[in-house]
């Protein structure tokens, strides 16, 4: 019975979400279910070969006989995702509450009904993280980095996709993990529709400049080099940005808006 299965051990679920690309293995969606394709009751046991993922939609339709045991084969041979240098996409919905932290730095308020964008992570005159406000329903846009300024995943008006160059990627209830390596978890990021919450992760462009969030604390970084630590800091989303950094030697054209809550500049 299925009470009496053991659970899928994690390394297993591990090389699944790899040979998968982190997506469901038609459509390649980032929010997925494990799957086995002969049934566990058939073959009472758990094998990576076996076992593949599948987005609910995609799941539900397998369950109930719309979609084959065939088609999903050859679909776990060939993953949507396996070609793809990112996923597609899973919508986050739009919200009219959003929790913003960075660490344990947080972006507070938004005029009810209001319009437009504010940047809580500008670099060198780029957004690395938006939230975009129709008529008071917010989004979010944001890419986070790796250590060299790669982006391992990005949000695009709500639209999660990961980087399928990612050694690992999970997301379980709102977490998700992004790691480089058995132990190494470079991404830890809570995303609901009313949250976005940075644990731990990078805003870094190719010169280094940005910003590491960990141990609560939000680094300000220039050409790789610590320059500044905000913890508990809340900066007001009325204003143009949050957390605003300029390299001015190598972006000497950039223009830099005003109405930062706090702003460096080399
Ligand atoms: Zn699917």
């Amino acid at each position: 019975m299925a009470e009496d299965r053991p659970a899928i051990p994690e390394p297993i679920k591990r090389e699944v979400r790899q040979q998968c690309c982190f997506g469901c293995a038609i459509c390649g969606m980032p929010f997925f279910q494990y799957d086995h394709i002969e049934e566990y009751a058939d073959v009472q046991e758990h094998t990576a070969d076996n076992l593949v993922l599948l987005c609910p939609n995609h799941h539900s339709a397998k369950t109930t006989n719309k979609l084959s045991k065939e088609r999903i084969k050859a679909a776990k041979k060939q993953p949507f995702n396996s070609t793809r240098p990112h996923t597609s996409g899973f919508q986050v919905e739009p919200s009219q509450e959003l929790l913003t932290l960075l660490g344990n730095n947080v972006v507070s308020g938004w005029y009810p009904n209001g319009n437009g964008d504010h940047h809580p992570v500008w670099i060198n005159g780029k957004s690395y993280f938006t939230i975009h406000s129709d008529e008071g329903w917010l989004s979010v846009s944001l890419q986070v980095t790796n250590v060299r300024g790669d982006i391992l995943l990005a949000l695009v008006r709500g639209e999660l996709m990961v980087a399928t160059g990612n050694w690992d990627y999970v997301y379980e209830g709102e977490n998700i993990k992004v790691r480089a390596g058995l132990g190494d978890i470079i991404l830890d990021m809570n995303l609901s529709d009313t949250k976005v919450e940075i644990l731990r992760g990078m805003f870094l462009d190719r010169t280094i400049d940005g910003y590491v969030i960990k141990d609560d604390t939000l680094i300000t970084l220039c050409e790789g080099q610590p320059r500044g630590w905000d913890i508990g800091c809340s900066a007001h989303a009325n204003g143009f940005g949050g957390w605003g950094l300029l390299n001015k030697k190598t972006s000497p054209d950039v223009q830099t808006p005003s109405g930062f809550g706090f702003f460096r500049s080399f």
